[in-house]
């Protein structure tokens, strides 16, 4: 038995033989919180935003970026975010997550692959993400090296973990090709 390719995981054996054209999910959440219980300031899309309440979190808790990260490393058929970046290595605490998602395009690009598009969805109660959705998307072009970004803000309708404030999440899709 040879090695397995670079861009082959041990722990996803399935991803041989690689197309030219490869899709990716990826799906985060963390818990909202105040400071007081441990709550971190609210970064979305390596933007601020102003609330009350912030992620749980052992990274800064982008919850955007992590949904995007996964979505790349799958792409791929590499190791997820929690395996890479493991959330008990002191080494992430309060990390900057454009350092897992400029891990994951590396590793993209290693692979012999290029972003086509990201398309994402950002549940969060509140504040709103339109105000910042401009930077938000330029933060993820420059990351990604790639134009064809798509970033889209939803609530919970009032009901559920996000609904109820409780909780952000992340969806995030993205295609690569061979470049
Ligand atoms: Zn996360």
């Amino acid at each position: 038995m040879s090695p397995p390719p670079p861009s082959q995981s041990a722990t996803n054996p399935g991803s041989g033989g690689l197309p030219g054209v490869r899709i990716g999910h990826g799906w985060d959440r963390h818990r909202l919180a105040t400071p007081d219980e441990g709550g971190r300031a609210l970064v979305v899309g390596g933007v601020r935003l102003e609330s009350p309440v912030g992620p749980i979190a052992h990274s800064d808790g982008d919850a955007l970026y992590h949904a995007v990260t996964d979505a790349l490393l799958g792409a791929i058929g590499a190791d997820d975010i929690g395996v890479l970046f493991p959330n008990d290595d002191p080494r992430h605490d309060a990390e900057d997550s454009e350092v897992f998602l400029g891990e994951a395009v590396r590793r993209v690009r290693e692979a012999g692959y290029g972003v086509v598009n990201l398309d994402a969805t950002v549940r969060l109660e509140r504040p709103r993400l339109s105000p910042a959705k401009g930077r938000i998307v330029e933060n993820l072009r420059r990351v990604l090296g790639c134009e064809a970004v798509n970033v889209k803000g939803k609530t919970g309708e009032g009901v559920g973990p996000v609904g109820e404030g409780r909780a952000i999440e992340a969806d995030a899709v993205v295609l690569v090709s061979r470049v």
